[in-house]
């Protein structure tokens, strides 16, 4: 089999409210690549908020030399020869993100070619994979916070996860507390600080929230920093969680050997693809640690689908319905994991033609 064609654009997606009022849109580097066989493989990364995604393209566009006429099923070769181009551009970051979409194309043709779901491909633990509600964004109401915690609890998701970026930690507290109340100890509760935090801050904010009993504590400090994430880890009594923004193996590496997370989160569409992640879950696996990937639930629920220490699949309910042919939908706090070949998602008819905008 060979490529035989690349079709890259970006897609600007609108969001519902009230997550529009944090971020009005979303954009999808889309990679569509074509073959001699007449499979075809859809990839694509998700640019959380858009900035940034016209460069993603650009790169894509430097990757398709790297991939033409080459034999689409030798994913590991193909990784390995586009992490290796342009020696001078590390891959983390732009450059990261076009990577993924492509090695996110190539699962997907090896999956069809083997006619099978990429899950099963990798030898299965499950079919079913639980999910956390996601959003509580700063610029919520109390209102709409607890709305959008209960719309997630009656779709059965028994966790859900809320910012926590107010400057004055008593704040953040009452509104984690508010929520807490409102869902009634059905569903246990993380927060995330994004980044936001210095080590001084996240003690005093974590000391805030320790009789809450929440399941983790996210991304304390700035993702450059592990030295400043494992202070944390020891410091506060919540389980740290982070990873959406490490990208590669050694970056995971590193938290793990500082013990720096008890929950790492590669962002499939950041973390290099498919490819990468299964690694870093396997690495995580190794060292005891459970994986909750980052966003892109319905390509997320393969990973931890193939993965014994696969936790928990973010579900952020933002795509309309003319986005995606077939979006798997929660049930019972469950997404069973499609069934089709690949990873199973298509873009509706029209969507391009909709959404396009470069
Ligand atoms: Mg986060």
């Amino acid at each position: 089999m060979k490529i035989t064609a690349i079709k890259s654009c970006i897609l600007a997606v609108p969001t519902p409210p009230p997550m529009a009022a944090q971020y009005p849109q979303q954009k999808l580097v889309v990679a569509e690549i074509e073959t001699d066989a007449g499979i075809g493989g859809l990839g694509y990364s998700l640019v959380f908020g858009g900035g940034g995604a016209e460069a993603v393209l650009a790169y894509v566009e430097r990757l398709k030399g790297v991939l033409m006429d080459e034999d689409p099923l030798f994913v590991e070769r193909l990784w390995e020869k586009m992490f290796r181009a342009d020696q001078g551009i590390k891959k983390q970051g732009i450059a990261a993100y076009a990577l993924a979409a492509l090695d996110i194309g190539l699962w997907d043709i090896a999956g069809k070619a083997a006619a099978l779901p990429l899950y099963k491909l990798w030898g299965a633990v499950t079919d079913r994979v639980p999910a956390y509600g996601s959003g509580g964004w700063s610029k919520y109401s109390e209102q709409e916070l607890v709305a959008e915690a209960e719309r997630y609890a009656a779709l059965g998701c028994r966790y859900y996860k809320m910012k926590i970026h107010h400057p004055d930690p008593q704040e953040n507290r009452k509104r984690v507390a508010t929520v807490q109340r409102a869902l009634g100890g059905s569903v246990r509760m993380m927060v995330d600080v994004n980044q936001r935090l210095d080590v001084l801050g996240n003690v005093r904010q974590a000391a805030a929230l320790e009789d809450l009993d929440l399941v983790w504590y996210e991304e304390p400090v700035l993702a450059d920093d592990n030295a400043a994430c494992a202070e944390v880890a020891r410091a506060i009594r919540i389980p740290v969680a982070t990873g959406e923004n490490h990208y590669t193996r050694w970056e995971f590496r590193d938290l793990i050997e500082r013990r720096a997370a008890r929950y790492l989160m590669p962002d499939l569409c950041r973390a290099l693809g498919f490819s990468e992640t299964l690694r870093i879950g396997r690495l995580a696996a190794a060292h005891g640690l459970a994986l909750s990937p980052h966003v892109v639930h319905e390509l997320s629920l393969h990973v931890v689908g193939a993965l014994p220490n696969g936790f928990l699949v973010e579900f952020i309910d933002w795509t309309p319905p003319d986005l995606f042919a077939e979006m798997p939908q929660c049930r019972d706090g469950h997404f069973v994991i499609p069934d089709r070949p690949g990873h199973g998602m298509a873009l509706a008819p029209g969507a391009v033609a909709k959404y396009r905008s470069s």
